[in-house]
């Protein structure tokens, strides 16, 4: 699954906070994932349950995930939409060729330690 080894990857990212800044435990995470990360929300909360239980600084830790919506911009007149899911067309031209723009990230938005 995916979603493992990006949770995998996101715990070693912890893992390194937590040494740099002297700190025991993780309380909360708080993820950014965009629409098109291509990302299994479930799957990743899931993959996280499991894989923080494993070591103690992330035993019990919080994960709060943010689904940022993407910005569509239309291709013929420019104008631009904010959406979680794909839109049809453009509102103000009908055109069917929107350019998506940003929503493919993964952003570790915060982190609270102890
Ligand atoms: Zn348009």
């Amino acid at each position: 699954m995916h979603e493992m080894s990006l949770v995998q990857a996101l715990l070693a990212q912890l893992a390194d906070l937590a040494t740099e800044h002297n700190k025991k435990r993780v309380i909360t995470v708080t993820l950014d994932i965009g629409p098109l990360s291509g990302v299994v929300i479930d799957s990743f909360q899931f993959g996280f349950d499991i894989l923080s239980a494993e070591n103690s600084l992330t035993k019990g830790a919080r994960l709060i995930i943010v689904n940022p919506p993407a910005t569509y911009q239309c291709i013929r007149c420019g104008h631009r939409q904010s959406s979680l899911i794909r839109p049809d067309s453009c509102p103000e031209c009908d055109e069917t060729l929107l350019i998506p723009e940003g929503g493919d990230a993964i952003i570790l938005n915060q982190v609270e330690m102890e």
